[in-house]
């Protein structure tokens, strides 16, 4: 045991001297577009700070939306605090089966199936599919999840480098002449390190030519992006070519907690069969259940939110670029500024948290090494005041670390 946790402990010795210990601030109110942080709780704790905050997935500023916290409170009060049951058992109440009924209705499927999240959709999605004469192609920049869910899976692994259609066709012909039985392409909809988007049309008409499915996970997108949040296969035109969307309640539905697919009428009834992570794992709670069903509600409705956030992320990418930043093209909220190594995506990161602005440097594991960045993102829940103190902020501290 002595022996053990030493050994542990020098695995974060050596995390800390790469520069690579990531560490926690403390929100001390609803998470928001302005939020109150402190970095240590206690008596000593120093008083909170009023920051900006741009690393918040909370994009149509629903987190703390009066309308989801007074639904999240009727489901407490109708429907009790929590299930204490799987769905199978008796774990299912109206209320979750309107709620995938309204995500289907949504996103234009049979129907959809919730879980506790969608790091568990995407771990589930795979296994109950396929077996070991079928073929998964994924993109190599998919989110952990993904990976995960395709290690579970029986079925052959491929992958493409990212959003790179040459590679896709390769490896759909490897798959072929392998002879896989069914295929699938899994890819995220927006990668999230990124901010870019996968190119879905070219990699259906590749699903159509090789006989496979398209998975597509739209965390970064469904509520926000494409008509009516939609999300990207709406946005790129790809639209019903997509077999199977995962997505998440966490992020611009309410940012509560809580993942889905949705997708055709057989897959979603075997998943209620075989989904592990649905199977052997807690239901949603009620509240969760009515705020993101009325987060749901308004994101359809919220084009206004949506222009309001694609105008402050053209107003901070333009700012950021003139200032002289190095950042990754892409038309989404999320904007990666690069930086290089990971001491510095901390040290602006510590300049940044200074000055006011509440941001995180991403850096290995996170991304590759060499590709560290702070990944800022846009919500409606900032202001055209809050982003010109960003753009000014970013350029005092780049100036002061000789980025710019
Ligand atoms: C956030 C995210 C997830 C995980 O969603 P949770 O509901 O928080 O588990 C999965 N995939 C992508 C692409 C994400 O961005």
């Amino acid at each position: 045991m002595k022996k053990f946790l030493s050994h542990i402990e020098k695995t974060l010795h050596d995390i800390d001297q790469a520069g690579l210990t990531k560490r926690e601030r403390f929100i001390t109110a609803p998470q928001s577009g302005q939020i109150s942080v402190t970095s240590a709780i206690g008596v000593n704790a120093p008083p909170p700070r009023k920051m900006i905050n741009l690393c918040a997935n909370n994009y149509l500023g629903l987190a703390n939306h009066p309308d989801v916290i007074a639904a999240a409170h009727r489901g407490l009060d109708d429907y009790g605090f929590g299930m204490a049951s799987v769905r199978f058992i008796c774990g299912a109440q109206t209320i979750h089966r309107e709620l995938e009924q309204a995500i289907a209705a949504h996103l234009g499927k049979d129907d959809a199936i919730l879980f506790a999240a969608c790091f568990d959709a995407n771990g589930a999605v795979f296994e109950p599919l396929l077996e070991e004469q079928d073929a998964i192609i994924s993109d190599s920049l998919n989110h952990a999840s993904i990976i995960d869910g395709v290690r579970l899976s029986k079925a052959k692994r491929y992958r493409f480098a990212n959003r790179d259609m040459n590679e896709l066709e390769t490896r759909l012909r490897e798959a072929d002449s392998q002879q896989a039985r069914f295929k699938i392409i899994a890819t995220d909809g927006v990668f999230s390190m990124d901010g870019t988007i996968a190119p879905l049309p070219e990699i259906c008409d590749l699903a159509d030519k090789y006989g496979a499915m398209v998975m597509v996970d739209d965390c970064h997108a469904t509520g926000h992006l494409g008509a009516g949040g939609r999300g990207t296969p709406t946005l790129t035109g790809a639209g019903a070519r997509v077999t199977i969307v995962t997505g998440t309640l966490g992020k611009t539905l309410g940012g509560a907690m809580g993942g889905f697919i949705a997708a055709p009428q057989p897959i979603i009834d075997l998943m209620r069969q075989r989904a592990r992570p649905y199977l052997f794992s807690n239901s949603l709670a009620p509240a969760i259940v009515t705020g993101s069903m009325k987060a749901l509600e308004i994101a359809i409705k919220a084009d206004d939110l949506r222009e309001k956030l694609a105008h402050l992320t053209k107003k901070f990418r333009t700012g950021l670029q003139n200032a002289g930043f190095n950042l990754l093209a892409g038309e989404t909220p999320i904007i990666p500024v690069m930086v290089g190594d990971a001491p510095m995506a901390q040290s602006l990161a510590a300049e940044l948290d200074r000055l006011g602005i509440y941001v995180a440097g991403f850096f290995y594991p996170v991304v590759p090494q060499g590709r560290a960045r702070i990944r800022t993102q846009m919500s409606a829940a900032l202001n055209e005041n809050d982003i010109d103190t960003a753009i000014a902020a970013f350029t005092e501290a780049g100036r002061k670390l000789k980025l710019i």
